[in-house]
């Protein structure tokens, strides 16, 4: 029934190539010519990467094996004439070894392949199903969500091919039960047998019977938000790669990547559960309910929008918030957690240059493309997007005396778009969110959305009984006197040697011509590293001068800096004094526990 038939083969895993025939079944009758295209995006990350650059050998014949003209007519299309036969058969070879959730990555262990950089799709035939069958090499195991028909794999329509990755690996899935449906964890990699999480494990089986259980706890959670799980099976692809963290999702699977270190220590396993956490929860948040443009989807340029902040900045405040809530992450930690947000978000100037939704907007040149200047710039509408939704979930609470919460606004929105074929519009997302709370939120969105403001987090935690403190971050945890330290404003990195990455908006370095590049090598004459510049800049006080040598285009400079004094950047979150009976009834009704007496 199908009229478009992919073939995926492995002949060339050295080579970082896989063999792709594409076969579309009458596409004479399309016309006399047919464009094959190529997406320049995939959903969930939202830069133009011009797939189409990583696709080579390209022929095309008819159903008899006669060949049929192919032209490029532009970097993305390939435009073959039906001079002749009734179907087209074309096959070409990507090339993938780039190792990140978004592009392909194929070697002699596996293949990691997703659709968008994998498939050539005909615009007039998006509508239609696909089968692909998958020749995987002898030993090999293909783990998708695609459902398997016959030995075939089918998609309904382009969209669920390219929200399909496909792994092809050496182990065969795990599987198990969440939420009453079934779930599938196929790895690549292997876990270090570190024992900060699981005390006596003995081997690697332990390690992943634990990640299951917390994993099934995790979608438990998600799924009682909503009532239920809007799909039939669900496919974690997670790859372990020393230093790589990320993760994309996708309708009924997602791929992650993260550190075969992660059992190493609690909190690294944390960083493990909460990327889970967030990836499932975008099948809810931005797979299903989502802005217009985001599905169906326009692969072949950019598509905008100014709500990106729900669907990542809410996505953030659940991730955690469901770690807490599913028993995995202590209270302890969910608020150390969010201090550091705090901290972060404060310690970036930008903050007051871009709103949530000009960062949303803008995500395709700024967020995905940053620069030294993205600090004085640009807000992240993960970060600021994640704390101005728990500010929000807690004016909610307090506003509506514990009805309502952004539970109830994510439920609206389920109910309102989750099905829908079409998304929504920007204009309708503050709309949306007061009838699902019965409030005005003008001031609001005007304020901390529309706005540069920063949200207010300290106000909002008051609500439930808690005092957020600020102090200054020290070395060796010396904070007994309330001045402030010696402040020079830069970011740096370098690998023992310090490079500013980038100087902050009007901070002393900025104001004494310090530039990106340029490399610290001396403080008053004395050699500094990445490890002793915080400790000598400290050592001084504000309104203090300091002569810094440094390299700049590999030339020695001098240049003297007054020292500033550093912002507040250490937070703590504590009990309030004397916490009301409201205030503990509206923390008890958030976190699912009782606020703790000090
Ligand atoms: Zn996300």
């Amino acid at each position: 029934m199908a009229r478009i038939h992919y073939r995926l083969s492995f002949p060339n895993l050295h080579a970082h190539l896989v063999s792709v025939e594409a076969r579309f079944i009458d596409a004479a009758a399309d016309g006399p010519e047919v464009d094959l295209k190529m997406a320049a995006w995939t959903p969930g990350s939202y830069m133009i990467r011009e797939y189409s650059r990583h696709v080579q050998d390209l022929v095309a014949s008819d159903e008899d094996g006669r060949s049929i003209d192919v032209v490029k007519v532009d970097k993305a299309t390939w435009r073959a004439r039906m001079t002749h036969g009734r179907d087209l058969v074309v096959r070409y070879r990507v090339f993938g070894h780039e190792l990140t959730v978004r592009t392909n990555h194929v070697d002699g262990t596996h293949a990691f392949l997703n659709g968008a950089p994998t498939f050539l799709w005909v615009e007039k035939r998006k509508e239609e199903p696909a089968l692909v069958e998958i020749e995987a090499p002898p030993g090999f195991h293909v783990a998708t969500s695609l459902d398997l028909v016959d030995g075939t794999y089918l998609a309904a329509n382009l969209d669920e091919l390219i929200d399909s990755p496909i792994h092809v690996g050496p182990s065969p899935a795990l599987e198990f039960s969440a939420a009453g449906r079934t779930a599938r964890l196929a790895l690549w990699g292997r876990f270090d047998m570190g024992k900060g999480v699981v005390r006596d494990a003995r081997g690697p089986d332990e390690l992943l019977a634990q990640l299951v259980a917390d994993t099934q706890s995790i979608m438990e959670a998600h799924a009682r938000v909503f009532g239920g799980v809007p799909y039939e099976h669900y496919t974690f692809l997670l790859l372990l790669s020393p230093g790589a963290y990320g993760g994309l999702e996708h309708k009924r699977s997602t791929a992650l990547l993260a550190s075969p270190f992660a059992f190493a220590s609690r909190k690294q396993y944390e960083e493990l559960l909460e990327l889970i956490s967030h990836e499932y929860f975008h099948l809810w948040n931005v797979k299903r309910i989502r802005p217009s443009v985001l599905g169906p989807f326009a692969y072949d340029r950019e598509a905008y929008t100014r709500s990106l902040w729900v669907m990542e900045g809410v996505t953030s405040t659940y991730d955690r918030l469901t770690l807490r809530r599913a028993g995995v992450l202590p209270a302890k930690r969910f608020f150390e957690k969010l201090c550091e947000e705090w901290s972060k978000l404060l310690a970036i100037p930008g903050r007051k240059k871009q709103s949530l939704e000009e960062s949303s907007l803008d995500a395709w040149i700024k967020l995905y493309r940053p620069d030294e200047n993205s600090v004085n710039s640009t807000v992240s509408y993960y970060l600021k997007g994640g704390l101005v939704a728990t500010c929000l979930d807690l004016d909610i609470r307090l506003r509506t005396e514990g009805e309502r919460s952004l539970d109830d606004v994510l439920r609206h929105l389920w109910r309102r778009y989750g099905e829908a074929p079409q998304g929504f519009k920007d204009a309708d997302v503050q709309r949306e969110f007061e009838e699902a709370t019965g409030l005005d939120l003008g001031d609001f969105f005007d304020r901390f959305v529309r706005g540069r403001e920063d949200p207010d987090l300290e106000g909002a935690l008051a609500k439930v009984g808690l005092a957020l403190k600020a102090s200054y971050e020290r070395e060796g945890g010396e904070e007994t006197d309330d001045v402030p330290p010696a402040w020079l404003g830069v970011n740096t990195q370098g690998d023992g040697r310090v490079v500013v990455a980038s100087t902050l908006s009007e901070s002393p370095a900025e104001r004494h011509g310090l530039y990106a590049g340029d490399q610290i090598v001396a403080v008053d004459g004395f050699r500094v590293d990445d490890r002793t510049l915080a400790k000598r800049i400290l050592s001084r006080r504000p309104g203090d001068s300091v002569r810094l040598t440094l390299f700049r285009r590999d030339e020695l400079f001098e240049i003297n800096v007054v020292l500033g004094e550093r912002p507040r950047d250490r937070f703590e979150i504590a009990p309030a004094e004397a916490p009301s009976e409201d205030q503990r009834a509206r923390y008890a009704a958030w976190m699912g526990e009782d606020l703790p007496l000090s």
